[in-house]
């Protein structure tokens, strides 16, 4: 039987693109095999967001051109952001490719595997669902970007914001509910201007009261926001609805008001400042996560001491620090060179990683003894893991027939990273809301409808 083999690195939306793919090729009748070396066709799916994501692609593609070499007839493509609008310069680098895609172009390599085993693609890409998911999902619902953040290559690999309709994302969320996924996370670059270009114009708060409607479905989350387009319907929408879990990743990458502004970021400390106070207002159980970027090109040591004192103020759950790396192409890379040297990006990382170690530290420590609702969702060295409705990683003994499960934990231990626990209440498989809940959801959505949909 041929196989393939689908290698991915990148954000979560990498990852719902390769899970796609993988569908696609299963219904062509490939297996899946873990090995690149040993399958009829290899898929790379790429990232270039940082230098090193990008090296590791490069070096993969080097590795196999000897395997291609000694059998022609197997199949190479490369899919996701390495992928531009051009690919002369990668064609010539790399001439045993056979199959360039830019993100979320599926039809291209499905229809090269398909030659490859002499199939017809057809019938094979209408819908790319998993047919066996887990029991989460990532749901893409906008891609592309809009915003040109100064360091950022996103926009011009991804392209321009683009929304799905409605109606296809809740069919597909409904059809994953159906074959078992419990939790849904709904993804875009810019996850809060999802709607800005349909007619009629809708927002993220529509969207997440008709999935919240989707009978099976437990959970929903949502990611990547930006701080200027997280409206007040929005966070209303979090607060209101008991299926969205209450956790927010709002990416502030800088701390200095001189550094947001060479970003382009287009808020200031204080704004930034204000609507984390916003949502912890609206929504008290809230957890948050943010990323931080250190090392911009300029970034004094006092600018970074400002980014240190913001993490120390505001006590995130999380922080994604990583240090600036310059990709060809952005205004950045353009416009302002990359003045600090790896060593002190290093070190300041180091920092960043430290103060927030202790962070977590404590406020994990204080869960000790309390209760959460888990969704357990695999099995990994031994343990089971699952989830809070906060994202926080929660471990647990217990039989595989409780994954898929939401069961009652009292917290025992914790470290910066993940808790453990122990099982109180043995779970439930799905747990749609109560008609009672549905309904307060429903006249809150009404009361809420009332203002029009925010312009950005
Ligand atoms: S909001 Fe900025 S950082 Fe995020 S994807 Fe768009 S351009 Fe990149």
């Amino acid at each position: 039987m041929a196989t393939y083999n689908l290698w991915t690195v990148g954000c979560q939306m990498n990852k719902a693109d390769s899970d796609r793919l993988a569908s696609g090729l299963e219904k062509l009748g490939l297996l899946s095999c873990d090995v690149p070396e040993d399958s009829d066709v290899v898929v790379l799916n790429t990232c270039v967001v940082r230098q090193s994501a990008e090296d590791t692609a490069t070096g993969l593609l080097g590795r196999l051109k000897p395997i291609k070499m000694a059998h022609p007839n197997r199949t190479i493509a490369v899919m996701g952001c390495m992928v531009g609008p051009t690919q002369d310069k990668l064609r010539r680098r790399f001439p045993h490719v056979d199959v360039w895609a830019r993100p979320q172009q599926f039809e291209p390599v499905i229809q090269a595997a398909a030659a490859r085993i002499g199939l017809d693609a057809e019938g094979c890409l209408d819908s790319l669902v998993p047919k066996q998911p887990g029991v989460t999902a990532f749901v893409p619902i906008v891609h592309g970007c809009d915003k040109f953040c100064t360091f950022c290559i996103i926009p011009y690999r991804r392209g321009r914001e683009t929304s799905r309709s409605t109606d296809e994302i809740v069919r597909e969320t409904a059809l994953l509910a159906q074959r078992g996924v419990r939790e849904v996370t709904l993804l875009g670059q810019n996850v809060d201007s999802y709607g800005q270009d349909l007619s009629p114009r809708r927002d993220l708060a529509d969207l997440l009261y008709e999935v919240h409607a989707i009978e099976g479905l437990e959970r929903i989350r949502f990611l990547t926001s930006h701080p200027n387009d997280m409206s007040s319907r929005i966070i209303r929408a979090v607060a209101d609805l008991p299926k969205v879990c209450e956790s927010v990743n709002l990416p502030v990458q800088a701390g200095d008001d001189a550094i947001l502004a060479d970003m382009k970021r287009g808020y200031t400390r204080r704004q930034y400042l204000d609507k984390v106070k916003e949502i912890r207002e609206t929504i008290p159980a809230v957890t948050m996560t943010t990323d931080l970027i250190v090392g911009f090109p300029g970034e004094s040591r006092e600018q970074f001491r400002r980014s240190l004192e913001l993490l120390q103020e505001v006590r995130f759950d999380k922080v994604h620090a990583a240090a600036y790396s310059e990709r060809p192409g952005t205004l950045a890379s353009r416009r302002l060179p990359d003045t600090l040297d790896r060593t002190e990006k290093k070190g300041r990382l180091a920092e960043v990683s430290r103060m927030q170690e202790q962070i977590q530290n404590g406020m994990n420590k204080r869960l000790a003894g309390q209760k959460f609702e888990v969704l357990v969702d695999n099995r990994t060295r031994g343990r089971l893991q699952g989830r809070t409705r906060g994202d926080k990683i929660v471990y647990l003994q217990g039989e595989d027939s409780m994954i898929g499960q939401t069961v009652t934990v009292r917290i025992t231990d914790a470290t910066p990273w993940s808790l453990r626990g122990e099982v109180q209440e043995a779970g439930k498989t799905a747990a749609p809301p109560d008609q009672e809940t549905n309904r307060q959801a429903a006249h809150n959505w009404d009361q809420h409808k009332l203002p029009a949909a925010s312009t950005p």
